[in-house]
This record gives structure tokens, sequence and C-alpha cells, in this order.
């Protein structure tokens, strides 16, 4: 009978309550015993009865409409190094767990995915020290390891949405829906500030659902013109046409053709300076993040979770660690290690400001 334990690590994301309930659901379903770790990766470090707990059926009653992650997150130092992984793995064998399932980002799939790699080294050196027996080291020979990306930015590559995306983007648009009503009623200009880090998606998206004025995102530095003189002349044609709102979105990796960070407070400047708008500014913040995650991002975690449970029994030794994702409408399994390389590839090329190769690795597809 095979033991799958799930945790959430990283940031937390609308949706990880409902991947985690599929999962440990479809774990017991398929005749397996559920495990959930407390705390993402310092669960697994300090591990014993309080962080690594079996779970039923009705333990994850309702999980569907809860916000956030009911099992914890963490940001886990420990164990990016080798003996925190060392005793993650002890904790685990000594909880009987033989396959893990991660919800994360991608660093925490890249610490899934190295702690698979080294899984023989370490329970080789486990065994050797005496930490677990030879009956332990016979029988957890393999970890199986899953990923489910759980971001709200949507910044994984090879998955069209990750889980708690779409429930960002509906706060951020009913954030600026509120915003808009006081804009109307006192004639102002708002900056808005959103979440996102290297991937423009949330700031993109939230300025076609709301129809911005201006959309500052990291991926597309106004080319032609100084976003200053650009984004003046949009907002004064609006203006000039009697549109007594005005709204521009900054993505918090915003950045000028120049390469230079763009600022909410650079924005704020020059709506006041070169347009004279009685303007303030939102940082939006962890609102973001917060509540329950809309319906998309109920229905992806849970069928993401079934998916993650079949790769699970579905892998051998030989298999490379899948990752759960959704493309076109269909959920599919990528191989783990490759999309996360290519995601990182991204960040770096962004992060480098070249953005024609970002882009276009953006549109690398694996043929599997
Ligand atoms: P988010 O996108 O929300 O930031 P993330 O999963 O990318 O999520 P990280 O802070 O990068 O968030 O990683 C979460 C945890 O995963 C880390 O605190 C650490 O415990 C583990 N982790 C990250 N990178 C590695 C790595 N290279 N080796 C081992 N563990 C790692």
């Amino acid at each position: 009978q095979k033991a799958i334990a799930v945790m959430t690590s990283g940031g937390d994301a609308p949706g990880m309550n409902s991947n985690v309930r599929a999962i440990v659901r479809t774990a017991i379903w398929k005749g397996c015993r559920a495990y959930v770790v407390m705390e993402g990766y310092e669960g697994l470090v300090k591990g014993g009865p309080e962080y690594i707990k079996e779970f039923g059926w009705e333990d994850v009653r309702g999980w569907n409409s809860d916000g956030g992650t009911n099992i914890g997150t963490a940001r886990c130092m420990e164990f990016k190094e080798r003996w925190g992984r060392l005793l993650g793995a002890q904790h685990l064998i000594e909880a009987g767990v033989d396959a893990l399932i991660v919800c994360g980002g991608d660093g925490s799939l890249t610490g899934a995915d190295l702690f698979r790699g080294e899984w023989p080294s370490l329970i080789k050196e486990l065994f050797e020290n005496k930490r677990i027996s030879e009956d332990q080291y016979t029988k957890y020979k393999h970890l199986n390891i899953c990923g489910t990306v759980g971001s709200i930015d949507n910044d994984m590559s090879t998955t069209d949405a990750t889980i708690g995306a779409y429930s960002s983007l509906d706060r951020i648009c009913k954030a600026i829906d509120y915003i808009e009503a006081t804009a109307y009623s006192h004639s102002r200009a708002f900056v808005v500030e959103v979440m996102g880090r290297n991937c423009g998606w949330l700031a993109l998206m939230a300025g076609i659902a709301t129809s911005a004025d201006y959309i500052l995102i990291p991926e597309k530095p106004s080319s032609s013109k100084d976003w200053r003189d650009q984004m003046c002349d949009i907002v004064s044609k609006h203006r000039s046409k009697g549109k007594r709102t005005t709204v521009v979105i900054v993505a918090e990796g915003a950045i000028a053709a120049d390469l230079t960070p763009i600022t909410p407070d650079d924005v704020h400047k020059v709506l006041v300076d070169k347009l004279q708008l009685d303007t303030r500014t939102t940082i939006l913040g962890h609102v973001q993040r917060g509540g329950t995650a809309v319906a998309f991002d109920r229905i992806l975690a849970t069928l993401q979770g079934v998916e993650a449970v079949n790769a699970v029994l579905d892998s051998t030794k030989d298999t490379p660690s899948p990752l759960i994702a959704i493309n076109e409408n269909k959920i599919t399994r990528k191989p783990l290690i490759e999309s996360v390389k290519l995601t990182k590839s991204v960040a770096a090329a962004i992060q480098a400001k070249d953005f024609k190769k970002a882009m276009d690795l953006r549109d690398t597809e694996f043929v599997e």
C-alpha cells in the first residue's frame, strides 16, 4: 500500500486547499494512505507526527472554499542544505511515506527534484549511520515526486495557468473596480501596483479586464517612446474625450526602455508634474493573495490533484518527476525539471533585459 504525502510550499495561493483535498481523497480512493506535511519543507526537516500527519477523508472536508493553505507553508533555508534534506528523508521514512507531491512555485519544485535525485545517496548515508534499519533501507529505495504549481504570478513555463493566478486576478479587478468609483467621483488618477515579480501576467490581464489607461510590465518596456511621453499622450487623449478616471497599472517588476525600474512613485510624479492630475497611489499588497479561490482555480486544483496521484502511481524509478500542467484546457504531465529550468531561464533573461530571448523561451514547447 503506497503512502502519498502532500505539502504546500513557497508563497501561498488560493486553490492550494482544493489541491490538497483532491490529493488526499484520490489517494484514499485508490487504496493508498494519505499524509500531509505541515509548513512546507520545514515540516519535513522537523518531522514527527506533529508535522507529518496521516489524513482521512473527513480531514479535508469543506476545504474547497478555504483561502490560503490550511497545512501551512514556509520558506525553509535548512532544506537548501544537504543535512536538512537528510533529515527530511529520515523523517519521511520514519512516517512510512514513499511518494511526495509538492504544490508550490519553481523554488519548491527545484527542491523536490533535487531531493528525489539525491534520495539514493541520502538513504545510503542514513543506513550507514544506523539512522534507518536495513528493512527500511530496502523498502524505501525510491521516492516518487510530483509537482503541482501553486502561484498567483502565473509565471511557470509549460503550463497555461498556475493554481491561484485567476483568483488573484479576480481580486485585483475587484479592487480596481472599487478604485474606479472613487476616482470617478473626484476625477482622480490612480496608480495601482500589482504583484507578479518577473512576470507581468497579473498586471496585463488586470489592465485588459478593467480597461486601464496604461500598463507597465517587465516583459515589454515601452520601446518606441519614453514611457512618460507615451503614457501622458494616451492619458491626455482619454481625458480630452471626457474621461473622468485614469488608472495606470504597474507590475512590481516593471522596467523602462532604458532598463531602469519603474516604481509607482515615478508614475505618480509624472501624472502630477506633466498632467497636473490629482493622483493617488494604491499598492494592493497581500489582499491579492487572500480570500477564497475562484471556481476556475478550485476546478484546476482538483483536476490536477487527481492527476498528480495518478502520475505518482504510474511512476517507476526511471520515470522523470512529472509536473502537472494545463495546456489548451487539458490537464497534462510535463517533465518537472525541464519546466523549472525553462522558467528560471525566462526569469534570468528578463533580469538580463534580454526580452526577445525571454519571449522566445516562453514560447518553447516540449516535445514529449
Ligand atoms: P513562490 O513562487 O511563491 O516564491 P517558490 O516555491 O518559488 O514559490 P521559494 O521561496 O523559491 O518559493 O522556495 C520555497 C522553498 O523551497 C524554500 O524555502 C526551500 O525550502 C525550497 N527550495 C527552494 N529552492 C531550493 C533548492 N534549490 N534546493 C532545495 N530546496 C529549495
